[in-house]
C-alpha cells in the first residue's frame, strides 16, 4: 500500500485544518490568533461554555486533593453526583463510566441481565456509538458494513408504531431511542410514538432506554428531553455534557427497575473519577431555571431565522438545498464552528449560555455564508 503518513494519530477523523489553544465562554482562539465564536461545543459537549468557573473550580480543587482511587472504594464526588442525578431523575441509580458509547454498552447489558432477553430494537439512522455493542444498535449502514459481523439488532423505522409493535415480543429485552436522533440528522421523534413505545415494551416485557448522551443535560431546553415527551423511561444514558468537556458517561436505571447488576457483573476502572465527577457535579448544579429558559428563549430566537429548522432547544438542525460539509468549512473560514448531521443537514450546538448578542452574531455569519 501507498500511504501518506501526514501525522502519528489514526486517520479515523476528517481534521479541519485548525488547532485550538483557548477558550472562553463562546469563544475559541486558533494557534495563529484568530478568533471564533462557537456554535458546535466540541459535539454538544461544552454546555456551560469554555471555562466555565463552576466544573473549572471543583475539578481543580477536586485535583489538588485526590485524582483516582478506584471503585473498591467510595469517593465523595462520585456519590454526590449519583445523588444529583437521581434527584433530577425522581429515583435512579447510576453506573458511571467514561463515554456514550460505553454508557450504551451498559444499558445493553443491564437490559439482558434484568429481562434475561438478549434482542434490542433500535431506529433506522440512529446513532448509539462506535464500540461493537453500541455500533451493533447504530443504524446506519455505512459506519456498519466493514466491521460486520455485529449483534443482532432488529432495527425499525422512527415514529412506526406498526412496524414497532410488530418485531417486540419472546426476545426483545431493550427498546434503545434517541429523543431526537442527533448524528442521525437532527430529528426528534413524536410524543405518540415515544408514548406508545413506552407502553409496549412494558407490555412485552422489554426496558425501555433513551439515549440521552446528546439531548440530557439541558440541551433540549429540560434537564432530559424526555421531560417534555410525557414518558419515564426504565433507563437513560448520558455523557457528552455532563462534565463540560471531561469525559464522563452515565447509565441511569429508575428505581422501578433497580436491583439486576450485582457486584461482578460490570465495571470501569475510571469510571466515576472523582476529578471528573466533581466537575460533573458543578455541572448538574449550574442547569438552573434560569439556564434552562435561556436555552429555550436562544432556540426560539434561531429558529424564528432559520426556515427548515427542527430540533428541540439547541440541538438544532437546518435541511439545506446544498450538501452541510463545504457550508461547514465556509463557516469556519468566517469565524463561525458549526456541525453537520447527515449530508445536508447543518446542526446548530452552541453553549447553553450563549447570549442573545452571540446569536445575531452566528446567524450574521451563516446567512453570508448560505447567501
Ligand atoms: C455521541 C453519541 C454517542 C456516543 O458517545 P461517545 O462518547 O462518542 O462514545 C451515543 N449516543 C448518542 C445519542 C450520541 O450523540
Amino acid at each position: 500500500m501507498n500511504v501518506v503518513i501526514q501525522s502519528a494519530l489514526l486517520p479515523t477523523y476528517a481534521r479541519a485544518d485548525v488547532t485550538f489553544v483557548a477558550g472562553e465562554g463562546c469563544r475559541l482562539t486558533d494557534s495563529d490568533g484568530k478568533r471564533y465564536l462557537d456554535f458546535a461545543s466540541g459535539i454538544a459537549v461544552v454546555g456551560l461554555g469554555h471555562l466555565h468557573p463552576a466544573p473549572l473550580a471543583a475539578a481543580q480543587a477536586q485535583l489538588q486533593r485526590l485524582w483516582h482511587v478506584s471503585n473498591l472504594y467510595w469517593s465523595e464526588p462520585t456519590v454526590a453526583l449519583s445523588e444529583l442525578l437521581s434527584e433530577r431523575f425522581g429515583g435512579a441509580q447510576s453506573f458511571f463510566c467514561n463515554s456514550g458509547a460505553e454508557a450504551i454498552e451498559a444499558a445493553i447489558k443491564y437490559a439482558r441481565k434484568a429481562t434475561g432477553k438478549p434482542g434490542i430494537v433500535a431506529l433506522d439512522d440512529s446513532f448509539h456509538g462506535r464500540t461493537i455493542g453500541a455500533l451493533s444498535a447504530t443504524g446506519q449502514p455505512k459506519k456498519r458494513e466493514a466491521f460486520a459481523p455485529l449483534l443482532d439488532v432488529t432495527f425499525v423505522p422512527a415514529n412506526d408504531t406498526e412496524a414497532l409493535e410488530g418485531v417486540l415480543g419472546e426476545t426483545i429485552g431493550l427498546v434503545l431511542l434517541e429523543p431526537v436522533q442527533g448524528e442521525g440528522g437532527v430529528l426528534p421523534l413524536k410524543p405518540g410514538f415515544v408514548g406508545a413505545a413506552a407502553e409496549l415494551a412494558t407490555a412485552h416485557g422489554a426496558l425501555l432506554c433513551f439515549d440521552e448522551v446528546q439531548t440530557g443535560v439541558g440541551r433540549t431546553g429540560t434537564f432530559f428531553c424526555f421531560e417534555q415527551l410525557g414518558v419515564r423511561p426504565q433507563l437513560v444514558t448520558l455523557a457528552k455534557g455532563l462534565a463540560n468537556g471531561l469525559p464522563i458517561g452515565a447509565l441511569l436505571v429508575a428505581d422501578e427497575a433497580a436491583g439486576a447488576f450485582v457486584p461482578g457483573d460490570h465495571a470501569s476502572t475510571f469510571g466515576g473519577n472523582p476529578v471528573t465527577c466533581a466537575a460533573a457535579c458543578a455541572v448538574v448544579s449550574a442547569i438552573d431555571d434560569e439556564l434552562l429558559a435561556n436555552v429555550r428563549a436562544r432556540s426560539a430566537q434561531i429558529t424564528a431565522r432559520l426556515p427548515g429548522s427542527r430540533g428541540a432547544g439547541l440541538l438544532i438542525g437546518v435541511e439545506l438545498d446544498r450538501p452541510a460539509a463545504p457550508v461547514v468549512d465556509s463557516c469556519l473560514a468566517a469565524g463561525l464552528l458549526v456541525t453537520s448531521a447527515g449530508e445536508n443537514v447543518l446542526r446548530l450546538t452552541p453553549p447553553l449560555v450563549v447570549s442573545e448578542d452571540e446569536v445575531v452574531e452566528a446567524l450574521a455569519i451563516l446567512a453570508e455564508v448560505l447567501a
